[in-house]
């Protein structure tokens, strides 16, 4: 009845890489081009949440209530300004779960068992946006993904902090979800000027090939703007850089996804 979705979790155990900006800006893009598509904030930080101009009175559920079981998606999640996007806001009751529900056998398949529902499968793209650590909240999101996506910050550590997390999606293949596949690493925060970004470009382009998207999202004054005003930067200002090369990351994914669904 419903297509398949696909279910991505932005995830990179460093903070401050672009995860959230990506989750904004990619799902507004897809939401552009005709996607049906749903964030879940999943960062107790609420990044996501306050960049989509959610205020916090209006979180009345939120993905806390999802993964205890106490609310479903269709009642947690909200309408955005963008038109076809919508998302599960967070609060910071989320500092809570992990030790709540520590003893719990199931403390991994929470939120895939909240998406194993037809109004979940109803969404073309589910983005789910994770903290910046390893812990139960980044597992949960592992354990219900079809698949990663990695952003990457140009920087010289980036290439440690990348194995690193190949590490985990792997151990998380071992252990909760055998079919977790790399969706693909997104270079953020590219600065042209800079020699050393172009060393990072190049490195991580030998190390992982073709899994890396040709789109390098720019560092872009507009990009860090638009959230203070509770907008995505595609609506804040379509125009600049950072919104045009999440476009163009939109459409690479959807390019992927029709290949790998071809194949
Ligand atoms: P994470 O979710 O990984 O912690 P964020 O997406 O919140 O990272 O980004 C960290 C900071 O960098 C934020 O202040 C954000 O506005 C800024 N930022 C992210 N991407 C860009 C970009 N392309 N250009 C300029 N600033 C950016
Ligand atoms: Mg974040």
């Amino acid at each position: 009845m419903f297509e398949k979705n696909r279910i991505i979790t932005i995830a990179n155990q460093k903070g401050g890489v672009g995860k959230t900006t990506t989750a904004i800006n990619l799902a507004t893009a897809l939401a552009a081009i005709g996607e049906n598509v749903l964030i879940i904030d999943l960062d107790p930080q609420g990044n996501a949440s306050t960049g989509l101009g959610i205020n916090r009175k209006d979180r009345v559920h939120s993905s806390y209530d999802v993964l205890m079981g106490e609310s479903d998606i269709g009642e947690t999640a909200v309408p955005t300004a963008v038109p076809n996007l919508s998302i599960v806001p967070s609060t910071m009751d989320l500092l809570g779960f992990e030790m709540e529900i520590s003893q719990a056998t199931d403390r991994a398949f929470r939120l895939k068992r909240a998406l194993d529902t037809d109004v979940a499968r109803a969404y073309s793209y589910i983005l789910v946006d994770c903290p910046p650590s390893f812990n139960l909240l980044t597992m949960n999101a592992m354990a219900a993904a079809h698949s990663v996506l990695v952003p990457l910050q140009c920087e010289f550590f980036a290439l440690e902090g990348l194995s690193q997390l190949l590490e985990t999606v792997d151990q998380v293949r071992r252990t909760v979800n055998p079919l977790l596949d790399i969706q693909g690493i997104v270079l953020t925060m590219f600065d042209a000027r800079n020699n050393l970004a172009q060393q990072v470009v190049s490195d991580v382009r030998t190390y992982l090939g073709d899994k890396v998207y040709h789109t390098l999202i720019p560092r872009n004054v507009r990009v860090s703007e638009a959230p203070s005003y509770g907008k995505p930067a595609i609506l804040y200002d379509l125009k600049c850089a950072g919104s045009q090369a999440y476009l163009q990351l939109a459409s690479e994914v959807i390019q992927r996804e029709r290949r790998r669904k071809a194949a």
